[in-house]
């Protein structure tokens, strides 16, 4: 008899095969290393350090001439990590303190892995993963143990995974995931994406339930697992799997053309960037540009700001990616809030989400945002292009005119250097605070644009923390006070005649990409992986139609009735 489970949908997809259990080795599975003095211990530590670091690039090496790019940084990074003094130098702390060299390792990763878990930022909590997985394979290094690999193609079935596993096992071999822990933004996912194997995860019973199965099914897109299906699952799954061939492959089949509504209206459809090696992956998926890019990505996992040279190389490499014509609008650092950086020895605050965060930094941090302004202005001058750039959480006129300031200054300062600068930037802001939605109007006649934050501004109305898994019912961008507020916003750009993109998920979520644009937004930037669904689902609805949706959705009293609206006028999947 077929078991069904519920879990997080992860990668799309749908997988049918054998099962096969990873264990991933604990301290107490781990080989003996054996070491006779302390001598040998720490050279043994630093010589696995630097034999799992040569293995991780090697790897990295693999997926970047095979075209994962993506994927090919988080093994460099983990490559990195490998020889990091935060882990060696630690776990040989604790070597000299008595511990043997394979507790030493796991010891000081797990100190590491810790921090990172603790962290209220969902991305780099999912990195603790990776510091245990580069832990187990220093630990592999030291006694020359073999990776463990599937016998034939298979679903992996595991507690968690660390993500090299998905590169380490040949292809072919593993045909979708399904794993009692992670979370769909931990790298494990992000990596299963982007090899295009289904993935299912935090599924309640696993894998105990699957202790006695042969076979499994999982649903990346349903969240479902199906431990030894039966013949009415494997039709059930295989009607679904052609209907979302046929589904994705019709999206697809849109990318060479610019995004439109039914009736022909164009949509701009941006990615939204952490670096400028997203870029790539923005542009094989149709991006005409880019509507976010997240900078303060680049201040992490370092000691030390990024430079102002390190920055204008960034900048100057995603904007040239795009060319003179298409857009890339640099968000200054949104640091605070769920993005602390240690080194910047910032306070501490009680309530960071409500603390000094992104251009409220600029007060006491001026340099910090200085900087970040002349590495644009001097990127755009390299790259032949106009700059662009935003602040976030901006609720006050006085934030607005602080940014325009610093903006003209840092112009002054590149000019000033003799270096190529443009006349201009292209200046937008973040509008994710209920105060400065209010004070759209006013704000609009200061700026060139306007991006919707839909994530903040969510939170920021229903005062209801974007981290908190208790509140998650809160955090509902369909909410009608959220897409009141949007509308608030728009009417406020129009007033001063500006565009208005919104850039946070309900933008790539495409039942919310319909409500937006019917709510009058211009323009919409989503992740890459995004951009297919959302294409398809404008291309299917008129405009008149996005209007009189809007009209309905504003009217409603919650999410669940507005996405039922949705669903009155959305192609059928
Ligand atoms: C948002 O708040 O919606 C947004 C796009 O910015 P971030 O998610 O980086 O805060
Ligand atoms: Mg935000």
């Amino acid at each position: 008899m077929s078991t069904l489970l519920a879990g997080m949908a992860a990668a799309p997809g749908i997988a049918v095969g054998p099962l096969w259990r990873y264990r991933s080795r604990g301290a107490a599975g781990m080989p003996v290393v054996a070491i006779d003095s302390r001598a040998q211990a720490e050279a043994a530590i630093r010589r696995a350090a630097e034999l799992a670091e040569r293995q991780l690039a090697e790897l990295a090496a693999r997926l970047r001439s095979s075209g994962h790019p993506g994927d090919a940084e988080i093994l460099e990074a983990q490559a990195l990590m490998a020889v990091d003094p935060a882990i060696v130098d630690d776990a040989i702390r604790h070597s000299r303190d008595g511990m043997g060299p394979v507790d030493a390792v796991l010891a000081a990763a797990e100190a590491s892995a810790r921090v990172l878990a603790g962290l209220d930022d969902a991305l780099l909590a999912a990195r603790a993963a990776d510091v245990r997985d580069v832990a187990t394979r220093i630990v592999r290094a030291m006694s020359g143990a073999p990776t463990d690999l599937p016998t034939e193609p298979s679903i992996v079935v595991a507690d968690d995974l660390p993500p090299s596993l998905l590169v380490d096992v040949p292809p072919g071999l593993l045909l979708g995931v399904a794993l009692a822990g992670g979370s769909p933004t931990a790298h494990v996912a992000i990596l299963a994406r982007s090899l295009g194997l289904p993935a299912v995860v935090a599924v309640a019973g696993l894998p105990d339930a699957a202790r006695h199965s042969v076979r499994i099914g999982v649903d990346g897109e349903t969240g479902e697992v199906i431990l030894d299906p039966d013949a009415a699952d494997l039709q059930t799954m295989a009607d679904r799997q052609a209907a979302r061939g046929a589904r994705d492959r019709a999206a697809a089949a849109l990318r060479g053309r610019r995004a439109t509504t039914a009736d022909g209206r164009h949509v701009p459809l941006m990615a939204n960037i952490r670096s400028p090696q997203d870029a790539t992956r923005a542009l094989e998926a149709g991006a005409e540009g880019v509507g976010l890019f997240r900078t303060e990505y680049l201040f992490l996992r370092r000691q030390a700001p990024p430079t102002e040279a390190e920055q204008t190389a960034e900048y100057r490499r995603a904007m040239e990616a795009f060319g003179p014509d298409r857009p890339v609008v640099v968000r200054l650092a949104d640091i605070g809030g769920d993005k602390p950086i240690p080194y910047l020895g910032l306070p501490e605050e009680p309530n960071p989400f409500l603390g000094v965060r992104a251009i409220r930094l600029a007060r006491n941090s001026r340099e910090l945002l200085l900087t970040q302004l002349r590495a644009v202005w001097r990127a755009a001058g390299e790259a032949g292009t106009t700059p662009r750039a935003m602040a976030a959480m901006v609720s006050t006129v006085a934030d607005a005119r602080l940014l325009l300031e610093l903006r003209d200054e840092a112009r002054a300062d590149v000019v000033a250097s003799g270096a190529a600068c443009p006349e201009r930037m292209i200046t937008g802001l973040m509008i994710e605070v209920p105060s400065a939605a209010m004070m759209a109007p006013e704000l609009a006649r200061m700026v060139d644009f306007f991006s919707i934050g839909t994530n903040d501004l969510t939170q920021y109305v229903l005062a209801a923390d974007r981290g908190n898994a208790a509140l998650a019912g809160l955090q509902d961008a369909l909410h009608p006070a959220v897409l009141r507020t949007i509308a608030t916003i728009v009417a406020g750009a129009a007033t001063a005649g500006i565009p208005v993109a919104a850039c946070g998920e309900l933008a790539g979520d495409p039942a919310g990409a319909l409500v937006l644009v019917g709510l009058g937004v211009d323009e919409l930037s989503v992740e890459p992986a995004a951009l297919d669904g959302v294409r398809a689902a404008l291309a299917s609805v008129a405009l008149p139609e996005l209007k009189a949706l809007a009209r309905r959705a504003l009217a409603a009293t919650d999410a669940e009735t507005v996405r039922s609206y949705v669903r009155e006028i959305a192609r059928p999947e």
